[in-house]
């Protein structure tokens, strides 16, 4: 643990690639924790920044720029605008969104790399790299696919294999590809510079060890795997043409930009620097990166935890070496595990993607704030499903939040004139004054008698972090105070006993404007109708930068007797009907089918592409198995009873098959090998336990088993013999 004292923090997001547009998963992982993080330190009245921006150098952007026929520059304009544009509507209050494209960050990127050169840091490495001899090029890793080493998944690109994580460099696949022409790429040698990372194996040990405690475990975790094995030189510069040039020390250096790994994430400080520069101080992106009481946190998703714990770390102590400027390090990376969607693993590549900007199109931005921060993955994956969205958002938002908001408001209005009742604090009921201790316990402002402590207050779990227990803690307050309202019921005690009502009021109409004080990190939108709806109506966002607003106001009552409200009333929250989703539950049906529909014409291209002799592959292919994993394979004889084209898919076939007294249909990608007509009648071997999956749409329920020849033709499995139909194959 750290005790430091920090007097300033600066929030980073990781930069997304500015080849898509920005989906829920890099929404879930990085932005909206970041953002409700930032803004309830705000309400703490802490210094605090919020810096990011767009990663505009990766290889998928070139690969995207040649696939369109458009340049580089012209897909980052594009995306970059759109993610920046996506952000705002979400109500991510970032207070800089930059660009890796701009001259600062190319001018930040290699004053880094100019500094480590001539300090003799890098270690200089000839190396044999793929190269595409028709396209005239040197390949980097992203530009080659080919079979992973370790799972055999078909597609796994050089850098990564997406299917099982394993990192790869491009000369350990099998079968590589360019994949710019799809030929089978040569070795060459090319010079290359290193970043040695495993110079800085102690002093990253020691880092890690000492955030063990206030780090999160799977953080702590990954990095220690990397520890484990031996950090080594990581390359940082490749031979393409777009990126931040790498300096011209030498001739060695021509052709060749700084590999993105070292560049994006140097994009934190050229932000930083764009920030001051757009604020008119120039200098105050120093007070940031080089005061050691600033407190640097980056928020990230797993899949970029050692750039940030080891890499990004291991560049700041090489860039400090005997310099009198000293950057920080990290004192917190939360970074997140994934979120699926509809228990899919969210993959642009495979198509399982909802975008933000389609998202907020159709429902807004705080119902979407809500339910993932209600399902933010900060110790395990989650899910996205629609179901759970629409009863989150009717049952929680609407009938609870929405539900008290209103009747308060409305109340007040129609039978109190629309003002504060005069209350004197020490006529309070016993009723009055538990709700408001309740709250204080939760929200951790606790200066009020002793109660039942929850195990976290929701400051303790913001301070830690932990983002979903602090959004549903400050739900249940919600929950609470609906109670609340329906028990003392205002609309009989009006008439019996008018000054209890107006007590009621007078605590109820406090507790909103608490709501909309505790809500706003969650929900900004709805915290600015609530506090519209009170009659607070300037800048909420201002009041709070100056302190106008602030956290601990839930311990005190704002609102005095006599307050004016607004005498509007609005309703926070509209009721999601199942004919508002079922559109997009039609849409994630599809994206799957398509999804599966493509992956399975891939592998058979790879296969027929391929073709290689099958005592190259087979050894390699798979991992051992037992006989016990064997046995899981209900492997059974059917007999095909009709067959038919599947419309608009090429390579699909409908087979109906006949497996002993059942008959299912199995969709095949088999139509460029065989006619619906010779199918019918065959005998064929069936995976008859696969789990069922859909094809444009239709269900498949197993798989039927064929070999390919050396000419690239499919061969049935084809078991011969009388009254063999759904028998299991031994
Ligand atoms: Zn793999």
């Amino acid at each position: 643990m750290t005790d430091k004292k920090f007097n300033r923090t600066l929030v980073t997001t990781a930069l997304p690639y500015a080849n898509g547009p920005i989906h829920l998963g890099h929404f879930a992982g990085t932005f909206l924790p970041a953002d409700i993080y930032v803004r309830y330190k705000r309400l703490r009245g802490e210094d605090i920044i919020h810096i990011g921006g767009s990663d505009e150098h990766g290889v998928p952007i070139t690969i995207r720029a040649e696939k369109e026929g458009i340049t580089p520059q012209q897909v980052v304009d594009r995306f970059h605008n759109l993610q920046k544009d996506a952000l705002a509507k979400a109500n991510i209050s970032i207070d800089n969104f930059s660009r890796t494209s701009l001259p600062v960050h190319h001018a930040t990127a290699q004053e880094f790399f100019l500094d480590m050169e001539q300090k003799g840091i890098f270690v200089k490495k000839t190396e044999k790299q793929f190269y595409d001899e028709d396209a005239k090029m040197f390949l980097s890793d992203r530009y080659v696919t080919g079979t992973c080493p370790v799972c055999g998944n078909t597609d796994a690109n050089g850098d990564q294999c997406e299917n099982c994580g394993t990192y790869l460099s491009a000369t350990e696949l099998i079968n590589p590809k360019s994949k710019i022409t799809s030929k089978t790429p040569v070795l060459r040698e090319t010079l290359h510079w290193y970043f040695p990372l495993g110079k800085y194996q102690k002093q990253l040990e020691a880092f890690i060890n000492q955030h063990e405690g206030d780090w999160r475990q799977n953080v702590i975790n990954y990095s220690r795997t990397w520890l484990n094995s031996g950090l080594t030189d990581r390359a940082i510069t490749r031979d393409l043409s777009w990126g931040v040039n790498v300096p011209l020390t030498s001739d060695d250096a021509k052709g060749k930009v700084l590999y993105v790994w070292f560049d994006a994430v140097l994009g934190y400080i050229s932000s930083t620097k764009e920030w001051a520069v757009k604020h008119g101080k120039p200098d105050t992106w120093k007070k940031y990166w080089l005061q050691p009481d600033t407190r640097l946190i980056h928020f990230i998703g797993k899949d970029n935890v050692v750039f940030h714990t080891l890499m990004f770390p291991a560049m700041l102590m090489a860039k400090n070496e005997g310099s009198a400027e000293q950057y920080i390090l990290p004192d917190n990376v939360p970074a997140s595990e994934f979120m699926n969607i509809e228990g899919k693993k969210f993959s642009k590549s495979r198509g399982y993607a909802i975008y933000l900007s389609d998202f907020l199109e159709k429902f807004p931005a705080d119902t979407l704030r809500y339910m993932i921060a209600m399902n933010y993955p900060e110790n395990r994956d989650t899910d996205f499903s629609w179901k759970e969205f629409q009863s989150r958002t009717n049952s929680e938002l609407a009938d609870t939040l929405g539900n008290f908001v209103k009747r308060v408001i409305d109340f007040t209005n129609a039978r109190m004139g629309g003002v504060v009742p005069e209350v004197a604090e020490n006529q309070l009921s016993e009723n009055d004054t538990h709700l408001k201790s309740q709250i204080l316990t939760r929200v951790g402002a606790t200066d009020t008698e002793a109660q039942v402590k929850p195990a976290f207050t929701i400051t303790e779990y913001y301070e830690q972090f932990s983002i979903r227990s602090a959004v549903f803690e400050t739900m249940q307050i919600a929950g609470l105070a609906n109670k609340y309202f329906n028990d003392e019921t205002p609309w009989k005690s009006i008439k019996e006993n008018p000054e209890k009502c107006k007590r009621t009021i007078f605590v109820s109409l406090n507790v909103c404007y608490s709501l909309a004080i505790i809500f706003y990190p969650i929900l900004p939108d709805t915290s600015k109708k609530i506090f519209r709806m009170l009659g607070i109506e300037d800048d909420i966002d201002e009041k709070i930068k100056q302190g106008a607003i602030k956290w601990d106001d839930v311990k005190t009552f704002q609102l005095r007797g006599g307050h004016k409200l607004s005498g509007t009333s609005e309703i926070l929250f509209k009721k999601i009907e199942d004919a508002d989703i079922e559109p997009e539950l039609k849409k994630i049906d599809q994206m799957i089918s398509d999804a599966q529909t493509a992956e399975q014409a891939k592998t058979e291209q790879v296969k027929s592409e391929a073709a290689p002799p099958a005592h190259e592959t087979a050894a390699v292919a798979k991992p051992v198995i037992t006989i016990e994993d064997f046995e899981k394979i209900d492997l059974r004889v059917g007999t095909v009873t009709a067959c038919e084209k599947v419309p608009k898919a090429d390579k699909l076939l409908k087979l109906q098959v006949r497996i002993g007294a059942n008959e299912r249909q199995i969709l095949s990608g088999i139509a460029m090998h065989f006619t619906p007509e010779e199918m019918v009648g065959k005998n064929i071997l069936v995976v008859a336990n696969l789990a069922p999956r859909k094809m444009r749409g239709l269900d498949s329920n197993g798989m039927l088993l064929a070999v390919e020849g050396s000419d690239g033709k499919l061969n049935l499995v084809q078991p011969q013999g009388d009254g063999i139909n759904g028998n299991a194959v031994k």
